[in-house]
């Protein structure tokens, strides 16, 4: 069985005393850390503290990207070093939004998926179609080519790791969610890419979430669905109550 992982993914948003009274309200209530991984992907910026305030709690801390350096002169940059360093040990990598706005590739995202476990941090991987290669019918495709470049060169072990987040980009913060079913189908299909690449026994344990639109009111049909191991939400993760909902639905 394969133990749901809840991520939130704060984006841009919220001030620091914001994020802090979420944390506080939300990680007495977080369940066990044996059900469910629950987790805040917070701006850099608040890593740290956030990280100190959930203490003792099983709510963890994530960052929402990292460079692939351990160090170096990248201005504005964090790299995997700094971020184990303070104890975060989930990493949204690829996101649509990285992919879109700061030219993150295929490639670069192979990198720093192979940089976080070189550190010690889980990647959650993102893949996903635009609604242009959808309605094309190419959505297998573009998702399968994705996650052969992402995963390109780990070791089994390592892929029994790791999650992948299947993010349509037509359903991130627009309120349209796929389909249980629609989703639940490619979540399929990166599965069986999985299989291919390495063995069905890592296709068995690789960890997928589904992204987009996320809700209380639509998280147990998608959680039912036998490929949906998770999920991984924008919007629904910036109210405490609404966070608490999906955690329970994990
Ligand atoms: P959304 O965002 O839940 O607001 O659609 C999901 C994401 O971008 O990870």
């Amino acid at each position: 069985m394969r133990k749901p992982i809840i991520a939130g993914n704060w984006k841009m948003y919220k001030k620091f005393s914001e994020a802090k009274q979420f944390i506080e309200e939300v990680k007495g209530l977080a369940p066990d850390a044996d059900k469910v991984d629950s987790i805040i992907c917070a701006p850099s910026l608040f890593l740290q503290p956030l990280v100190q305030a959930t203490e003792g709690s099983t709510l963890q801390i994530g960052a929402q990207t990292m460079h692939d350096a351990k160090e170096g002169a990248y201005t504005g940059e964090v790299s995997p070093v700094q971020l184990k360093d303070i104890g975060i040990n989930y990493v949204i990598l690829g996101h649509s939004e990285r992919r879109q706005y700061f030219n993150e590739s295929d490639v670069s995202v192979n990198k720093k998926v192979k940089a976080a476990y070189e550190h010690g941090i889980t990647p959650i991987m993102c893949v996903g179609e635009t609604l242009e290669q959808r309605e094309s019918g190419a959505t297998a495709s573009i998702v399968e080519n994705q996650v052969a470049a992402g995963v390109a060169g780990l070791a089994e072990e390592q892929i029994n790791q790791l999650v992948i987040a299947y993010e349509p980009i037509w359903a991130i913060g627009t309120g349209k969610t796929a389909t249980a079913e629609d989703a639940n189908e490619v979540c399929g299909v990166i599965r069986k890419k999985i299989a291919s690449l390495y063995s069905p026994e890592a296709a068995d344990q690789v960890r997928i979430q589904y992204g987009g639109s996320v809700k209380p009111a639509n998280i147990e049909e998608l959680l039912g669905m036998e490929h949906i191991d998770g999920a991984l939400v924008g919007g629904a993760s910036l109210e405490a109550d609404s966070f608490v909902k999906l955690l329970e639905a994990g």
